[in-house]
């Protein structure tokens, strides 16, 4: 059986663990979804999600815990990492502030709090690579992207702005694609990944 992670040290946890039972059933797969709160899971999982919430609460729990190395021995095997939100910050290169350890996992730099202090929420229709149709994208307190390398395919822009990045087995979004009942981004980072590359 395939099994998937949801690093579940804080944040929205049970909305993606929904979503990615939703999202598997395309494919005709029922996968072992765990919660990883402690180093010695992800070891197991062939995916990894790591959810919004509190950037900095996040990263400090992942060092404490020792999932952060485990995390980047993850990607750098090339499996799969789905990243939204706070966890986009925790996987950024530069979050540009101290308090979060980055794992340097995407080589983009990101404002923390840049959408939130425009407007604290928002839901747009967003073109997305990879989707044939628009896709539902809640922002809350988003992280804005304002610099990628060059090994950085941004999947989709809002306002001029990439708001959804692919660099090799790693997808990060600015927004919340666990909140609304649209599924395909999961299945496009997690389970058809083929088709990102
Ligand atoms: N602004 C939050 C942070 O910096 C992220 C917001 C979210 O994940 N919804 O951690």
């Amino acid at each position: 059986t395939l099994t998937v992670g949801v690093i579940a040290v804080q944040g929205d946890v049970t909305e993606h663990e929904m979503a990615i039972r939703r999202a598997a059933r395309r494919h005709d797969v029922d996968p072992d979804v765990r919660e990883i709160r402690t180093s010695g899971v992800v070891p197991d999982c062939d995916m990894v999600l790591m959810p919004g919430g509190e950037s900095t609460t996040i990263s400090r729990l992942l060092r404490k815990q020792g999932i952060d190395g485990e995390i980047t021995s993850h990607v750098e095997a090339g499996n799969p990492l789905f990243a939204t939100c706070a966890g986009l910050i925790v996987a950024s290169r530069d979050p540009k502030d101290e308090r979060v350890r980055s794992l340097n996992l995407l080589d983009v730099s990101v404002d923390r709090n840049a959408f939130g202090r425009q407007r604290d929420s928002f839901e747009t229709q967003l073109r997305i690579d990879g989707l044939e149709t628009p896709f539902p994208s809640v922002f809350i307190r988003a992280p804005l992207i304002d610099a990628a390398g060059s090994d950085v395919e941004v999947l989709a822009e809002y306002d001029g702005n990439p708001v959804a990045v692919r660099e090799g087995p790693v997808v990060g979004t600015s927004f919340h694609p666990e909140l609304t009942s649209d599924t395909r981004l999961h299945d496009l980072a997690l389970f058809d990944t083929d088709r990102l590359y």
